[in-house]
């Protein structure tokens, strides 16, 4: 008999969540991750007492009640309130778009005066079915938005022209007739006090895991440890790219530590021109509310993604899909195999939807 009841490959948010609800029914469970610590991308690191999002900011929303019940036993959130700026050709701009926005391009003071501009705009461009994300940023706020605010940030961001580029990645930003500048719709918001490592731990507690273990190279070794597995790694990978690569986009974080206590007054600061290499810089304390006397700040740079770097973004165009549904084929007719996660379902998750597809797997599983 095998010592565990699931072998867990990755330890972020899926395999973390699939792990805790298996253990509950009394499973016995072994997480593994090839990096040195748990938590995968939401995985925090203390600088100097500020916690950095080591591998991107995560700021946690969700409509979902169940589910933000689900994170707050793990740890308290603050009320923080994402509201990101963006700096275009020299002027700051309030995202995501609304009437701050409107004000700070047209001078417009009412509803009706910015819907004015938006709506003569959006005729002019004058397609209904958009294609690609140009013309779904044209035909959703006009060619002014577009090209302040859109065009620039998001093909540095993707490394492609916004024309050959899904129109749903677009449809993640809302477009609002109020001065209203929180980035998110949903109901519940906010940043674990302490950090998202308070969430992985609870997760984890009690359960066996182990890091700086790369599955690939234990595969056989491992898979005999366990009735089942869990696989939240590159769905390709697994494949041993059988029908050929899926492509990424990775990021790269420059780090810098200064003595000032607000170096950007803002959390969340986004460059949209292509001129400057880097998509945004984020000043972690601002997440936190942070009371310290130097600051961290990390410059986040876009990059072509090859196989030694972190896969961050799945790129869902087309052709990319195409590849993922061969492999995904392949993933459903495996009896003792569950694959989830972003990595595993090549799909862009926010970590309110990681949370709650691991849980509905789970229940699936465990019933
Ligand atoms: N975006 C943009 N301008 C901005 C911020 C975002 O055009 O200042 C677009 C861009 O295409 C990006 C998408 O909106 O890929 C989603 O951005 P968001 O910040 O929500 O995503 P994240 O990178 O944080 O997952």
């Amino acid at each position: 008999m095998q010592k565990y009841d699931y072998l867990i490959v990755g330890a972020g948010l899926f395999g973390c969540v699939f792990a805790h609800e298996a253990t509950k029914q009394g499973k016995k469970c072994l997480v593994v991750d090839k990096r040195t610590h748990v938590g995968g991308n939401v995985y925090c690191e203390n600088i100097d007492g500020i916690n950095v999002h080591k591998y991107g900011a995560h700021i946690f929303h969700t409509n979902d009640k169940a589910i933000w019940d689900y994170v707050n036993q793990f740890a308290e959130f603050n009320n923080y309130i994402n509201s990101p700026i963006s700096l275009s050709k020299g002027k700051l701009y309030n995202l995501p778009f609304n009437m701050n926005t409107f004000y700070q391009l047209w001078g417009t003071k009412t509803p009706e005066e910015a819907k004015t501009i938006i709506e003569s705009q959006i005729k002019q461009f004058g397609v209904k079915t958009p294609k690609n994300l140009e013309e779904q940023a044209l035909s959703l706020i006009g060619k002014d938005v577009y090209e302040t605010l859109i065009k620039e940030y998001t093909e540095k961001q993707w490394g492609k022209k916004a024309t050959d580029l899904p129109s749903f990645i677009i449809k993640r930003l809302p477009v609002r007739y109020t001065f209203n500048n929180n980035y998110f719709n949903d109901t519940y918001q906010g940043i674990p006090i302490g950090g998202y490592n308070k969430i992985i731990d609870g997760l984890l507690k009690d359960i066996d895991v182990k890091t700086n273990v790369d599955f690939f190279e234990e595969k056989e070794e491992l898979s005999a440890l366990a009735n089942k597995i869990v696989y939240t790694g590159k769905i390709d990978e697994f494949y041993n790219y059988k029908f050929g690569n899926l492509e990424y986009r990775s990021l790269r974080f420059e780090n810098i530590r200064l003595d000032t206590d607000n170096y950007q007054g803002n959390a969340v600061v986004n460059y949209n021109d292509a001129t400057v290499p880097y998509t945004r810089i984020i000043e972690h304390k601002h997440f936190e509310f942070g009371k310290q006397k130097h600051t961290v700040i990390t410059k986040e740079f876009s990059e072509k993604w090859t196989q030694e770097k972190e896969a961050y973004y799945p790129i869902n165009n087309d052709d990319n899909q195409n590849k993922y549904q061969q492999y995904r084929a392949l993933s459903i007719q495996e009896d003792n195999i569950i694959f989830g996660g972003r990595l595993a379902e090549y799909k862009y998750y926010d970590m309110h939807q990681i949370i709650a597809s691991a849980l509905q797997k789970s229940k699936q599983e465990l019933s």
